[in-house]
This record gives C-alpha cells, sequence and structure tokens, in this order.
C-alpha cells in the first residue's frame, strides 16, 4: 500500500493540465468526493499498526499535496487564459494620437520668447472694445478716412461697440494705466471685415510692441527690430526701412527684411525683389501719448505691429491664408 501512496505522491507531483477539463478531472480523482486518497484512508483503517506508523503520514502528505496542486492547476489555467485573450504581449504597442502646437502658436511663443529676451513683457486686452480704445485715441478722428483703411465688424444696435482691428488697443489701456517706462508686446486676435481668399481673411493675428520712456529715438526701434529679424529669420537677415503712413505714428515706417530663401537675388517669395515686408512701425504720435495723459515733452515711443500668419507664412511658406483656420490635420501635422 505505501508503494501505492508513493506512485500517487508523484503522479500529483508532475500533474499538469492545459485545459478546464484536465483541472477538473485531477480534481475529480484527488480532491473530489469519492476520491482516490479516501479510498486509501479507509483502507488504512485496517492496516497494520507498525505499517500506519510510516503510511499514515505519507497519507496525510498526498492528501495536502492534491489540493495544493489543485490550487496551482487551475490559478496557472486562469492567469493564462486571461492573458491569452486580452494581451498579446507580441504585438505592437498601441497609443493615443498625439497633437501639436499649431503652427500660428508656435510662431506666437517664437516672437514672444524673442522680446521677452529684449525686456519686454506680455499684454493682453479685449477683442471687443469700443471706438475710443481702436480708433479715436489712436488718432483716427471720426469720419477721417484712415478709418477706411481697416473695415470694421461693429456690435449691432451700437456703432461704439466693435471687434478691434488691430491689438493697438491694448496699446492705449497699457498707457492709461501705466505710467512710462513702458517696454511691452501684445499678441492678440483682430478681426475685420475683409472677404475670404488666400490673401486675406476676417480675422487673424498681431503682436505689436510698445516702448515709452525718455530718450527714445528711432535707432531704438530700428535696432530692436533689426534684432528681432535676426533671431526670427537667421543671422544674415538685414533689415530695410520705408517711409510709409499710420494714422498713430510720425514718422511711420515699413520694415523689410531681406529674402531668407533667396538671400536677396530674387525669387517667388519676394517678388524678384530681394526684400520681404514683415512689419509697420513708427513713433509714436505725440498726440496718442497725450490722449492717454502722457506729457509728450518729457516722453517719446515707438511702435510696431505684425501679422502673426504672415510671418508664418513666410517662414514655412506657406502660399494660402485659410489653411491657418481649416483645421486639416494632413496641414497641421507638418508642425
Ligand atoms: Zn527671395
Amino acid at each position: 500500500m505505501l508503494e501505492k501512496v508513493k506512485e500517487l505522491i508523484s503522479e500529483v507531483e508532475s500533474a499538469v493540465a492545459k485545459t478546464d477539463q484536465e483541472v477538473e478531472n485531477f480534481r475529480l480523482k484527488f480532491v473530489g468526493r469519492n476520491n482516490v486518497i479516501n479510498d486509501l484512508f479507509d483502507e488504512f483503517k485496517s492496516v497494520p499498526s507498525e505499517q500506519k506508523r510510516e503510511l499514515g503520514p505519507a497519507l496525510n502528505k498526498l492528501k495536502n499535496q492534491a489540493q495544493e496542486k489543485l490550487k496551482e492547476l487551475s490559478n496557472a489555467l486562469n492567469s493564462q487564459s486571461s492573458s491569452v485573450s486580452d494581451v498579446d504581449v507580441t504585438l505592437p504597442g498601441t497609443f493615443g494620437k498625439e497633437g501639436s502646437v499649431h503652427p500660428i502658436s508656435q510662431t506666437k511663443s517664437r516672437i514672444i520668447e524673442i522680446f521677452e529676451r529684449q525686456g519686454f513683457n506680455v499684454e493682453d486686452g479685449p477683442e471687443i472694445d469700443n471706438d475710443w480704445n481702436n480708433f479715436t485715441a489712436l488718432n483716427f478722428p471720426e469720419n477721417h478716412p484712415a478709418r477706411e483703411m481697416q473695415d470694421t465688424y461693429f456690435v449691432e444696435k451700437n456703432p461704439d461697440i466693435l471687434l478691434r482691428t488691430h491689438t493697438s488697443n491694448v496699446q492705449i489701456r497699457l498707457m492709461n494705466k501705466k505710467k512710462p517706462p513702458i517696454r511691452s508686446i501684445m499678441p492678440g486676435r483682430v478681426y475685420r471685415n475683409e472677404a475670404i481668399s488666400a490673401r486675406a481673411h476676417c480675422f487673424f493675428h498681431q503682436v505689436e510692441g510698445l516702448v515709452v520712456g525718455e530718450n527714445i529715438s528711432f535707432k531704438d526701434l530700428k535696432n530692436t527690430l533689426y534684432h528681432f529679424s535676426k533671431e526670427m529669420f537667421g543671422k544674415e537677415t538685414k533689415i530695410r526701412l520705408r517711409p510709409s503712413y499710420f494714422p498713430f505714428t510720425e514718422p511711420s515706417a515699413e520694415i523689410d527684411i531681406s529674402c531668407f530663401i533667396c538671400g536677396g537675388s530674387g525669387c517667388k517669395i519676394c517678388k524678384q525683389t530681394g526684400w520681404v515686408e514683415i512689419a509697420g512701425s513708427g513713433m509714436v504720435d505725440p498726440n496718442v501719448l497725450e490722449n492717454c495723459g502722457i506729457d509728450s515733452t518729457k516722453y517719446s515711443g515707438f511702435a510696431f505691429g505684425m501679422g502673426i500668419e504672415r510671418i508664418t507664412m513666410l517662414k514655412y511658406q506657406i502660399d494660402d491664408l485659410r489653411l491657418f483656420s481649416e483645421n486639416d490635420i494632413r496641414f497641421l501635422k507638418q508642425f
């Protein structure tokens, strides 16, 4: 009988189960109600007592081992089946689609970074403002033809309230609340009532800069924009100032940079001129300073403004403004 017990112990030890049925077969044989071990215990009662001393512990060992083994087989099968059905570790991983920063936001961040290193801070203001902040304080008198340069969206029933046509309203608000020295840039979205095309849109983004203090001269304006142009478009970049007109600056100048595509020899981007326009600028008109309660005999300042879309289009050679607001992933994921 001892031989039989030892045989069963080794059978239990080496048992494997690949299916639920095999686990069940093991259970029926060794643990179930009519299991083989119970039969042996029955037999045990009638063996001579000198055999019992060795047989007893062996039987108990068999019984315990069978119970342990059953748990082990059943656990192994469960974890195996869940890993087979839920996770195949040999498959490539799946990842969520990663978004990217919109090119306009990227350019805006880069512009802010360049000016912040020149000591500018960032100011913000409302997109809906009144006529005073958007036009009158900026030296656009009522019925002045300069207002027609910027087709404006007015809020219905109140012609005094409008969607800002430029971020210059933030300059007025800033000068009203803060006295010189001022050294700020104002990025933001602006609106104009224009037909949408590859070159024009009813909304776009600007960054304006304003510096007001004592002894601020045209030289400071030029140096600031020269530094910006080199940082933004490369060390070799040259700038050129052309006389221009804006109601809020006097004198005024358009800023051109040497074409960074052809290096000045002429190409499609610069229309064969070797130069591309990037900004408008000028010395703040004394009337504008006075409108904000700043003494124009003591302080002077310069201002500049550029379109973020325009800078982005130049930098990445994009030829259609509409791409920025169409949310076409094929376009956006290139940045
Ligand atoms: Zn060129």
